[in-house]
């Protein structure tokens, strides 16, 4: 099939290169000239692992093209995803559709033929109804269909999440439309990955209720880690316990600083929104996002507090930066309101992350950029550690220790052994468990 990917970021990127793995042609656009020079070049502008190569292979095959304009391709697709940006509008927290609907225009303008049109991009219930009314009444003459097929990867895990996905959702109202996105995922092992096809407004809502109940379940094991240090209870094995029962499940019950991310925060903020517009207000996902909120700077307060309740003038380390490993994506990650807090105390922080340094110093004031955890160390008073990158659980710890001032480390995710922590003469505030002396 001719498929077109509007929007080539971290979804559009890793969606137009594993359609054309299974054999598509597929045209990724995006309107960063920037972004699609690096392409053409053959430089990926994102750090996932595994994608370049596939992007290699299937430019070599010819399957898979890069454009900044999207009217030649979009006149011979059969089907064109959206995968803009969906941020929360500034003004209000709902979902921003602004790209959406501006690509949703040039997509019509340039349409010829049976076009179905898919949103991919995460946007509110309804949004599928007024791309409807749009091409309707401002473009009569075309023939195109609107389909809802939200997107569930991970970034981190994006190629094994697209090609081996749980669940393909298609929301759609119209036969001739169901059979192209049919086509488009017969490739995939269908026996493995079931294709579950329902209404437009339904599958809109799936995304948005699958995302409001994750985070409440990061949000609940969070609550429930504050509960454990005073009651000396082990978090992690209470994630455990509770894990072990089929219903509960054990993912997404690891305690830490709060959720972040390009996609928890504005779909949880945007699901609240559009429950308060219809008078159904969601007040688990209201409570939920306002105790995400609070955790983030309380986990700034968390290293004042390691550092006997002041960090004026004191080096902090800060190792990981990015919403979680593997990603260089910095949006909203918690790392920014603890550096921020930190800051405020006038702390000399001083931070390292595998992938998201550059992406970092857009958004993180007045920090040191350091080339490792090593460095980050010297002369530190304390260490806190946000992400959980591989590379910081195998860290030397004598090393590590040497080169500190005070050898105090605030591990947010527990990655750090508490008997070997001990051994090296470190004093550790693990997360939802009382630290050992
Ligand atoms: P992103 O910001 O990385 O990429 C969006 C891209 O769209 C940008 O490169 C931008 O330049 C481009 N763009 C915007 N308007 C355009 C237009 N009119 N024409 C062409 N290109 C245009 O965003 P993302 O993280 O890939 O997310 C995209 C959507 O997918 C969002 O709705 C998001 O909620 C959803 N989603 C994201 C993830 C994730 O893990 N990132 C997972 C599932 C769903």
């Amino acid at each position: 099939m001719r498929i077109v990917m509007i929007g080539s970021g971290y979804v559009g990127l890793v969606s137009g290169a594993c359609l054309a793995a299974l054999g598509h042609d597929v045209v990724c656009v995006d309107k960063s000239r920037d972004k699609i020079e690096a392409l053409q070049a053959g430089n990926v502008p994102i750090y996932e692992p595994g994608l370049e190569m596939i992007i290699a292979d299937n430019c070599a095959a010819g399957r898979l093209r890069f454009s900044g304009d999207l009217v030649r391709p979009v006149a011979a697709a059969d089907a064109v995803f959206i995968a803009v940006g969906t941020p929360s509008r500034l003004v209000d927290g709902h979902a921003d559709l602004s790209h959406v609907y501006a690509a949703a225009r040039e997509i019509a303008a340039a349409a010829t033929g049976f076009t179905v049109v898919v949103t991919k991009s995460t946007v509110p219930v309804g949004t599928g109804d007024e791309l409807e009314r749009i091409f309707r009444e401002e473009f009569p003459q075309k023939d195109i269909a609107v389909v809802s097929n939200p997107e569930f990867l991970r970034e981190g895990a994006a190629i094994s999440d697209f090609r081996r996905p749980d669940r393909i959702v298609v929301g759609s109202d119209d036969e001739r439309s169901t059979d192209v996105m049919r086509n488009v995922y017969e490739a995939l092992n269908l026996k493995e990955t079931p294709l579950y096809f329902c209404e437009r407004r339904t599958a809109e809502l799936i995304k948005y209720a699958s995302n409001a109940f994750l985070a409440m379940k990061i949000t609940f094991i969070n609550e429930m880690a504050d509960l454990c240090e005073e009651l000396g209870a082990d978090v992690q094995k209470v994630a455990k316990g509770m894990g072990m029962d089929r219903r509960i499940g054990d993912k997404f019950l690891q305690a830490g600083p709060g959720f972040g991310g390009s996609c928890f925060p504005k779909d949880t903020l945007a699901l609240v929104k559009t429950a308060q517009d219809y008078d159904r207000p969601l007040k688990l996902i209201e409570t939920t996002v306002a105790i995400n909120e609070n955790r983030k700077r309380a986990m700034g307060r968390r290293v004042i507090a390691a550092c006997d309740g002041s960090v004026r003038g004191k080096r902090i380390g800060v190792l990981g930066l990015t919403f979680k490993p593997n990603t260089d994506d910095m949006r909203e990650a918690p790392s920014i309101a603890i550096v921020r807090t930190l800051l405020d105390g006038g702390a000399d922080v001083h931070v390292y992350d595998p992938a998201g340094m550059e992406a970092a110093r857009a958004v993180l004031g007045a920090v040191k950029y350091r080339r490792n955890a090593y460095e980050v160390a010297e002369g530190a008073e304390a260490i806190v550690l946000v992400t959980e990158w591989d590379q910081f659980k195998s860290l030397d710890l004598a090393r590590l220790k040497q080169v500190m001032k005070s050898p105090i480390v605030i591990d947010l995710r527990n990655v750090f052994d508490e008997d070997e922590m001990t051994r090296h003469g470190f004093s550790l505030v693990p997360m939802g468990k009382r630290p050992r002396s």
